[in-house]
């Protein structure tokens, strides 16, 4: 009422609201923490390091050249004349951007080239692309899965399944890393409960290395009429005679299992997530998928790269075995000199387990500033006892590469062991 309105309105002029301070936030506190800890060790941060040029198995980094196992261009496809040459064509004739969801505007050639041939390689009905591989994961498992169903997930999952888990309402249960004795008995006692279940699991794990035992996947989710899918990310291009991944390594009749996952940041070179299944799964995506109808095309230079990265591995597969003894080598090298390598299987990815974060970093400092670029995994991304140095291979990393590599991680080990860490405890 008019009663209870101020008389007069104040003419001093208020300072202008001041946004949000995140820097309050727990998360930024960690954050502080960890450049701290850093300063302590007396160690540069090893994230957001620029590169300046490619990065294969050597890359620059201020000014320098380094060995370089810190890039998931596996089959060193990202450096392919044909690759580059494709991904520009295709800029020439479609500009850079589809500008717009493939449902209304954003539909190009490429997109269904790049899809038949992925689903020809997978040998499954169809095929769809999104634009991130982390979006492929969230979208599928928000959009098939709901509040009366269950998400089983190996405990070293990548996060974009969980978020997808998430999303979808579903209730979420992790099993013990590669444990399907657990995965069965979980399902003898509740498959009951829920209305359907879905079984994710990695064609290889990314932390360590290794893989599940998929034929026994395959037989556990069939009798308990549950969906399978497996996230390829890390082993197209990586496993198997020709690199068609996980199935082709394992003999897997490929229809048996309901959803196939991939990246095309890895082998593929390019950005964007696929899904390869039966041909009303991928209606099915294309229609409810809200990171496909909500969101835009791939742009077409990456489609085309990817596209091209694709015909490349069918027509070239020396790349793969290449591959394949680089990663051979350097589990013989690693195991001569001692290392703890852990449950790795001599692929395209090894682990270093040297235990707790601190002495992991150091480590990696060590190596950096030796010439060797390999990234620390910290807790909590691994088990505090469980840090290490990862080592990612691809074809083009010549054996000289490796024997040094090793040659300066057995270096830093010797240099670090026993150094007192300024708070106190020995690493
Ligand atoms: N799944 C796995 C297993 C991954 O490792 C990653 C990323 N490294 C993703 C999905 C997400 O893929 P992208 O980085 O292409 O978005």
């Amino acid at each position: 009422t008019q009663a209870e309105r101020p008389a007069t309105r104040s003419t001093t002029p208020r300072p202008a609201p001041r946004a949000f301070d995140f820097s309050q936030l727990p998360g930024h506190k960690q954050i502080r923490l960890q450049h701290s800890a850093a300063e302590m060790l007396e160690i540069e941060v090893p994230y957001f390091r620029e590169q300046s040029g490619y990065a294969g198995p050597t890359c620059m980094i201020e000014g320098r050249e380094l060995l370089n196992f810190s890039s998931y261009n596996y089959l060193g496809l990202n450096g392919h004349p044909q690759v580059r040459q494709a991904a520009k064509d295709a800029i020439d004739k479609y500009g850079i951007s589809v500008s717009a969801s493939r449902v209304v505007a954003g539909e190009r050639d490429l997109h269904g080239r790049l899809e038949a041939g992925l689903a020809r390689f997978y040998q499954t009905e169809d095929c769809v692309t999104l634009v991130s591989g982390h979006a492929t994961n969230m979208a599928v498992i928000g959009t098939l899965l709901g509040p009366k169903d269950v998400v089983l997930t190996d405990s070293y999952i990548h996060n974009s399944i969980v978020e997808g888990a998430r999303l979808s309402g579903a209730a979420r249960v992790t099993f013990p890393h590669n444990d399907f004795d657990w995965v069965e008995d979980f399902l003898d006692r509740n498959r009951g409960r829920y209305e359907r279940a879905l079984i994710v699991a990695e064609g290889l794990y990314s932390m360590d290395g290794d893989w599940p035992d998929l034929p026994r996947l395959v037989e556990i989710k069939a009798r308990h009429d549950a969906w399978l899918m497996v996230d390829e990310a890390h082993s197209v291009g990586v496993l198997g005679e020709t690199g068609r991944g996980i199935w082709e390594a394992q003999g897997v009749d490929p229809a048996s299992v309901e959803i196939w996952m991939g990246t095309l940041s890895k082998t593929f070179s390019g950005c964007g997530g696929y899904i390869c299944g039966s041909a009303a799964l991928i209606e099915l995506l294309k229609a409810n998928a809200a990171g496909f109808v909500f969101s835009v095309g791939m742009a077409a230079p990456l489609a085309a790269g990817s596209l091209a990265a694709l015909e490349v591995l069918e027509a070239e597969p020396w790349r793969v075995t290449r591959l394949q003894e680089n990663g051979k080598r350097l589990l013989e090298k690693a195991q001569a000199a001692g290392l703890d390598v852990g449950e790795a299987r001599g692929s395209a990815i090894l682990p270093v387990i040297v235990g707790d974060s601190a002495r992991a970093a150091m480590l990696s400092d060590y190596c950096y500033k030796a010439g060797l670029n390999a990234l620390p995994i910290t807790f909590p991304a691994v088990p505090e006892k469980q840090a290490r140095l990862r080592f990612f291979l691809t074809s083009e990393h010549e054996d000289a590469h490796i024997d040094r590599a090793v040659e300066i991680v057995a270096e830093a080990l010797e240099t670090v062991r026993g150094r007192r860490l300024p708070f106190g405890t020995a690493v």
